[in-house]
């Protein structure tokens, strides 16, 4: 093979010379962190861009979920996916709290929250469900359920930067959403991300209790963490946000290809967008099913030795996982399609700068199996 290694996602970036300047300003006024300009201007417009109300910017997402679970005082048990990144389960894991498996609505992957409430006990005191590939969970339904049971909602919505749903921002569902803004994601700060929350006194507590539960210059009002975004990751958002809707479209088109290339290959699958909302198409994942003539990992290893990287994600799932297959919701045959789905799941790539002729290998590597 000699075609160059094409990775499964590569970051955004804009060309350098846009950052400097920036960097010239935080040289100048030597205001490193700790809520400088930029990440006051960067909360400012993201408010705007997302639509919503308040951000709190963190230095990554997991310490914005462990931080989103303190801030809604949760205890006992969280109802939870296993069909996520590890992250989701490990902030539940880090507040001492215990992940309660429900498995998933496989036309979605997201959580199913027909069988919410036949996980819920004494006990639980939260829910947090994950809008898997950017594609919205069943806010509705969710919500119902917790307002019966006074459940909270903190929804892990590390995929789902700039998703609408049903007109306005899918993030403004539930009682907290928590955004990542690693290297991987659509909207990247090289690490990075956020908390969303409805209202000016959530997010003085969260603010809080990302700068250690300092309240002021002689109290310390709660034990926090150190969760604060840096001038300079800030700074890279603001220009990142500048490329975002070109950066979001260039995915979409490669969407497109994909989905008119792979629709008739047999024992393919590919997942429906919701027509409520808009995708940020951040991952393009395709099912191969029984039918197909190489199992999933056998067209994982033909893409690789293509050089061609695909990922398998999410697998192994989460109540697979060492740490959690103890846990009594964890056990496959209470999983059963979250398990099916792991199996046969395998997320190809895309991203901005995809050429077409890599793209066309891609789509024959998989549609000519001879
Ligand atoms: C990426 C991701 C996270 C973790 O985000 P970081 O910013 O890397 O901490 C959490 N949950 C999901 C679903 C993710 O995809």
């Amino acid at each position: 093979m000699t075609n160059k290694l094409i990775p499964v996602t590569q970051p955004f970036l804009p060309e350098l010379s846009e950052f400097i300047p920036l960097l010239e300003k935080i040289w100048d006024n030597r205001w490193l962190t700790n809520n400088g300009p930029f990440h006051q201007e960067l909360e400012g417009k993201l408010c705007e861009y997302l639509g919503v109300e308040y951000v709190s910017l963190f230095n990554n997402a997991t310490i914005a979920l462990i931080t989103a679970l303190q801030a809604m005082r949760i205890s006992g048990e969280v109802i939870t996916t296993p069909y996520s990144f590890v992250a989701t389960s490990h902030s539940i894991m880090w507040n001492g709290l215990a992940p309660v498996f429900v498995d998933i609505d496989p036309a979605t992957f997201n959580i199913d929250p027909a069988k919410i409430e036949a996980a819920i006990t004494p006990r639980t005191t939260a829910i947090m469900p994950v809008h898997c590939y950017s594609n919205p969970c069943d806010v509705e339904a969710i919500q119902k359920i917790a307002d019966n049971y006074g459940l909270k909602v903190i929804y892990d919505a590390a995929h789902a930067f700039g998703v609408n749903y049903k007109g306005q921002s899918l993030l403004k569902w539930g009682d907290l959403s928590i955004l990542s803004f690693h290297a991987t994601k659509v909207f990247n700060t090289f690490e990075g991300g956020a908390i969303i929350c409805p209202d000016a006194k959530t997010k003085q507590r969260i603010d809080c209790l990302k700068n250690f539960g300092i309240s002021d210059e002689l109290t310390v009002t709660a034990p926090g963490i150190n969760g604060k975004m840096s001038e300079i990751n800030a700074a890279f958002g603001l220009v990142q946000l500048k490329h975002i809707d070109k950066a979001m479209q260039q995915r979409q088109t490669i969407d497109e290809c994909y989905r008119q290339a792979l629709a008739d290959v047999n024992g393919i699958t590919l997942y429906q967008h919701d027509v409520h909302a808009n995708s940020n198409f951040s991952y393009f994942p395709i099912l191969v099913e029984a039918d197909y003539p190489l199992s999933r990992d056998e067209l994982y290893d033909k893409l690789k030795a293509n050089n061609i990287l695909s990922r398998r994600y999410f697998y192994p799932l989460i109540s697979n996982m060492p740490m959690y297959r103890g846990l009594p919701s964890a056990s496959m045959a209470h999983l059963p399609l979250a398990n099916a789905l792991a199996d046969k799941v395998l997320c190809l790539p895309i991203y901005s700068d995809l050429t077409d002729s890599a793209l066309s290998m891609i789509i024959e590597c998989i549609s000519r199996v001879d």
